[in-house]
């Protein structure tokens, strides 16, 4: 079986390509390795940035995928429980981000390739990419070829491990912070919350309008916060957000979240472009790893289409460039965001205390900083 384009993974970064390939005429296949109510329910993201929603207007997609999105119009930043509110927008001229949850938006892109006709093949076991420069795949019970391959296939998929290791140069950096995630059955706060304090950081997000994601720190290396006793749990939440009747309700899952980031550059090798956390990963700390994965897609699938419709190739030699500038902009918002909410914990030197807390002053009293915060938060426009 021949196809022009093969995209390994069906999460973010592959769905996203495959629709836009699909509306450009461009034939792909997308195998994925889980059955299809896992990828579904998979729950992580929950930001969408101006930019990122922008790829679906573009493609006219924004009905199917993003019409009736709520916009992310405020911050509330409560430092030892003084509440700041920071409306971004108001600094972006408008721009602003919306709500959309990771599955959510994983699902709309899945209906929307499957019902226009696309190729999506479920629990496909033992990819193994065989030619890098003509592309052979094979897998459990089939074989194909293609003139590109893309690996959307997450951090620890096998589509960078494909590439040869003295072709490829990693950067890895632990931040040295843990992080608890726990999803709850508790009433949704009315804006993005983050609670700044010497407890440690700690932050409330709504997940639809009965439920709350809560994030903790925590002391990496020490005991298991996922066996932590619900009422510690709460306890801990109260003091960090400032709100001593912060109502408890029944917790349904409970993660350990990595604080580290990781890219393996150039984002190809030969016929094979990685797109998304199977090239770089980025923590949590300014909502960035589902953004970074829809831009790679949407330059990847500009470059293929020119490259497979127009027959101008120009584009994929820039891919690698083109994304790993934005990748690198935004590891760095997101360390500089990490340090300014966590290092006024007590754990952190009385100086990196001070440190964060002018940061924050900054943002409050200084109109630049506050537009410059307020645009990376925005997300930052196209490359052409
Ligand atoms: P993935 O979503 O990992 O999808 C990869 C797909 O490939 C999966 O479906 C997987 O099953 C499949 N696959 C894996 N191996 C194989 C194989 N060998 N063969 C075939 N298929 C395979 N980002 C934000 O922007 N904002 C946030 O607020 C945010 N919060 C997060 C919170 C948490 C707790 C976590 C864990 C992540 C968060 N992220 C956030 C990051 C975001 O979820 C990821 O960056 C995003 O999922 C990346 O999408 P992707 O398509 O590149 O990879």
């Amino acid at each position: 079986e021949t196809t022009d384009v093969v995209i390994i993974g069906a999460g973010p970064a592959g769905l996203t390509l495959a629709n836009l390939l699909q509306r450009n005429g461009i034939a792909c296949i997308v195998l994925e390795a889980r059955d299809r109510s896992h990828v579904e329910d998979r729950q992580r993201a929950g930001v969408l940035d101006h930019y990122g929603a922008e790829i679906f207007t573009a493609a006219g997609l924004s009905d199917a995928i993003i019409a009736d999105a709520p916009r992310e119009k405020m911050l509330e930043l409560r430092y030892e429980g003084e509440p700041h509110f920071f409306a971004g927008p108001a600094h972006t001229g408008g721009r602003a981000g919306v709500i959309v949850p990771q599955q959510l938006l994983v699902r709309r892109l899945l209906a929307t390739f499957v019902e226009a006709g696309g190729d999506l093949r479920f629990g496909v076991s033992d990819i193994r990419l065989r030619d890098l420069s003509q592309p052979r795949i094979t897998y459990a019970g089939g074989e194909l070829t293609a003139s590109y391959i893309a690996g959307c296939d997450g951090f620890h998929g096998i589509s960078r491990r494909s590439i040869p290791p003295d072709s490829l140069t990693t950067y890895e950096f632990d931040h040295g912070i843990g992080w608890y995630t726990v999803l709850a059955e508790s009433p949704p706060p009315w804006h993005a919350l983050m609670g700044i304090s010497h407890h440690g950081f700690a932050a409330q997000f709504a997940r639809g309008p009965q439920a709350s994601r809560f994030y903790l720190q925590y002391e990496p290396g020490g005991a298991d916060p996922r066996d932590w006793p619900d009422d510690y749990t709460w306890d801990q939440l109260r003091l960090r957000l400032g709100d001593p009747n912060l109502p408890a309700g029944p917790i349904t899952d409970r993660e350990i979240v990595e604080m580290r980031s990781f890219v393996a550059e150039p984002m190809s090798h030969q016929n094979l472009f990685l797109a998304g956390d199977a090239a770089h990963i980025i923590t949590p700390m300014g909502a960035k790893g589902m953004n970074l994965a829809l831009f790679d897609a949407d330059v990847l699938a500009r470059a293929l289409t020119a490259a497979l419709r127009d027959g101008d190739e120009s584009g994929l030699p820039a891919y690698s460039d083109v994304c790993l500038r934005r990748t690198w902009d935004y590891q760095e918002f997101s360390r500089w965001f990490t340090e300014m909410v966590h290092d006024a914990g007590a754990q952190s030197d009385p100086f990196r205390r001070r440190l964060a807390r002018a940061r924050f002053d900054r943002l409050f009293t200084n109109p630049a900083a506050a537009a410059h915060f307020a645009d990376m938060m925005a997300g930052t426009p196209h490359p052409t």
